[in-house]
């Protein structure tokens, strides 16, 4: 493939500039890859569309931003094993050194290693025409799910079935998940998935709460008050949930995932940022509830997970609210700051409906 393509780059007062740029040429384990869909993450926003906020593995590097895309690889550089010219994949967003214990796991996103490098963050991503993969990243994507479906599998639903399964989720369980943006009502949909018997949501943003109770995701959503807690023990005999899910970063959301979570219950924390306060005797000591931090996923899980979305013929794409060409990406971006929206997506050729 020569010439040149379009790539949309985040300079950090939150606007979009699009540059021309060569179209890359694979060199060995690598294929070049057409976008079909680019999915925008609360990630984008917080630690790169406003401001270059982040740091280490979250340090933008002024690379094609977009770190959840998926597309059909075009060409295919010397040395591939298994892709090929017309495969539909995920890019699982982080190129690890492969190497290293984590790397081992199937875990690059903890890859500890220099030579780790996000798309989007520390090498291209998905916000242009083109993206340059190297194979060991990419992930199959199934004839039943759509390239937009794919697109939140590279970051957001991966996060979210890493934190399920962390806890775990089953038919004897009522959830709370805490923040309704798009990973919080992905952690729904995923959870009525797995089997989880009652779903509670809390979330302030009408638009969120109507996308909830469009999709049924949930059985009761809250508004977010002082007497959540207490709402959520009246709707489970006084005695809390089995699982909560912080999906909102925010201090006062956290501590109602703790506090509405029953004795010897689980609690994930997938919310970036921010901090929590509460009390560690009574909230999880004396009250024997565990938390658990969770940052991505691994490979092989987002290989199950999309096995599983076909499996239960569930589609990603009903959360997008949006769609917009890539040269409208700014206002995406815009519109993915504001909220007012499920998920945000930049699709190309047939995915942009
Ligand atoms: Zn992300
Ligand atoms: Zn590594």
């Amino acid at each position: 493939m020569q010439g040149t393509m379009k790539g949309a780059f985040l300079p950090g007062n939150s606007t979009v500039v699009f540059k021309d740029v060569d179209i890359p040429k694979p060199g060995h384990g690598q294929v070049l890859v057409k976008m079909k869909a680019s999915t925008i993450c609360g990630s984008d926003i917080r630690a790169i569309y406003r401001e270059h906020v982040g740091k280490g593995p979250e340090g933008y590097q002024g690379v094609i931003a977009g770190h959840e895309p998926c597309g059909q690889v075009v060409e295919e550089g010397p040395g591939i094993r298994r892709f090929k010219k017309g495969s539909r994949v995920i890019v699982y967003h982080i190129s690890g050194c492969g190497v290293c214990h984590d790397c081992r796991m199937g875990y690059m996103i903890s890859c500890s290693s220099p030579l780790r490098a996000a798309y989007g963050w520390q090498r291209d991503g998905g916000m242009a025409e083109y993206i340059l993969c190297d194979e060991k990243d990419l992930v199959a994507l199934p004839d039943e799910l759509s390239y937009t479906d794919g697109a939140q599998v590279a970051c957001g639903f991966g996060t979210v079935y890493e934190a399920i399964n962390k806890v775990g989720v089953s038919g004897t369980d009522a959830v709370l998940v805490v923040g309704l943006g798009p990973v919080g009502l992905a952690a729904l949909m995923l959870c009525r998935a797995m089997g989880a018997q009652k779903l509670y949501g809390i979330e302030g943003n009408p638009i969120r709460v109507e996308l909830a109770k469009k999709l049924n995701l949930a059985d009761k959503v809250l508004s977010p008050a002082d007497t959540n807690v207490d709402e959520i023990k009246a709707l489970t005999s006084g005695n809390g949930v089995e699982r909560a899910f912080d999906c909102s970063a925010n201090d006062k959301g956290r501590a109602t995932a703790i506090r509405a979570t029953r004795q010897w219950g689980k609690i994930a924390f997938v919310g970036e940022g921010g901090t929590v306060n509460f009390n560690p005797s009574p909230d999880i000591i004396h009250s024997q509830k565990s938390i658990h931090g969770s940052w991505v996923t691994s490979i092989w899980l987002m290989e199950n997970l999309v096995e599983e979305l076909v499996r239960w013929k569930l589609h990603p794409e009903d959360l997008v609210t949006h769609r917009f060409p890539l040269e409208k990406a700014d206002e995406a971006y815009k519109l993915m700051a504001e909220g007012n929206c499920g998920k945000v997506a930049v699709c190309f050729d047939e995915e942009l409906k």
